[in-house]
């Protein structure tokens, strides 16, 4: 059979993508939803779902909302199965929602630690469980988790953060191990710096600012709408034999030292 080039569409299904209520998620709704996929819109807040999902309709974009918090195990579980009954499938999954907290290791507070890790990693846990219970059902599903060049690199004052994201990235190779012979492929996407509000501290630093540039191949700070591609086709069809990977979208950062 020869290639086709209509893999990379989405039509047809539909991507749940969590903490899309602004920043990185939100921009990849839209990507996903250019290509032709539903969009399913999670924030806590309903009001604000409600309101970016109309945002999307209005872009000619099909968005549904989904409200849970990703650290709250029953209540995600409970949303995931309403929707899965009452709207339709998830065929995809993008586990996005994240936070960061910033200070030196010797002084990092074990609050924040803990919260830092219920968000980015056992909310993915939480979150691909739930979806995958149902994809697994069916006999296929596509997971994308979102990673980080600190995945890979470590820095300071980010350790707990680096810490999570390195977790997120063997959750992916584990989702792999298990779930590929269900039909479902699990990878991540590992953005490098992009201006969203995360970075705020960053982005207001003139001097890490220039050290960054200085330090990415590609010599800028990255632009949310450049991780669409990847996440496309990591939802798409067209990847259907890669699994458990992580693709740096970085402007060459982890390719360099
Ligand atoms: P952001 O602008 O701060 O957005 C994070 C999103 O996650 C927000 O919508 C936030 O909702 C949501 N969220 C936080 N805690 C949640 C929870 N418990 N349940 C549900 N949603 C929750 O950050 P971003 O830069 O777009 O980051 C998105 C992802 O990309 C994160 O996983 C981050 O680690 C990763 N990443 C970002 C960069 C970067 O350069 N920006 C680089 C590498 C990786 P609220 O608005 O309610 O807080």
């Amino acid at each position: 059979m020869s290639f086709n080039p209509g893999s990379f569409q989405l039509d047809g299904r539909r991507a749940l993508i969590t903490g899309s209520g602004k920043g990185i998620g939100l921009e990849l709704a839209r990507g996903l939803g250019a290509a032709g996929a539903k969009v399913v819109i999670n924030d806590r807040n309903r009001d604000k779902a409600q309101a970016v999902a109309r945002q999307l309709r209005d872009e000619g974009i099909g968005a549904e909302i989904a409200v849970f918090d990703v650290t709250d195990r029953a209540g995600l579980f409970e949303a995931i199965d309403t929707f899965e009954t009452r709207v339709g499938a998830i065929d995809i999954l993008v586990n996005n929602a994240g936070i960061q907290r910033r200070a030196p290791l010797e002084d990092f507070a074990a609050d924040d630690w803990h919260a830092l890790m219920r968000v980015n990693l056992d909310g993915v846990f939480h979150v691909s469980q739930a979806v995958a219970r149902h994809m697994i059902g069916r006999r296929r599903g596509k997971i994308i988790n979102i990673c980080s060049v600190q995945s890979q690199l470590a820095r300071p004052s980010i350790a707990p953060y680096a810490a999570s994201k390195g977790a997120v990235k063997m959750l992916t190779q584990g989702m792999c191990a298990e779930w590929a012979r269900h039909g479902i492929q699990a990878n991540g996407l590992a953005p490098g710096y992009f201006a969203t509000e995360m970075n705020r501290a960053l982005i207001d630093d003139q001097a890490f600012s220039q050290w960054l540039c200085k330090r990415t191949p590609a010599g800028r700070w990255g632009r949310v709408e450049e991780l669409c591609g990847s996440a496309v086709f990591l939802a798409s069809a067209a990847s259907d034999f890669i699994n458990g990977q992580t693709i740096f979208v970085d402007g060459g950062l982890t390719s360099v030292v």
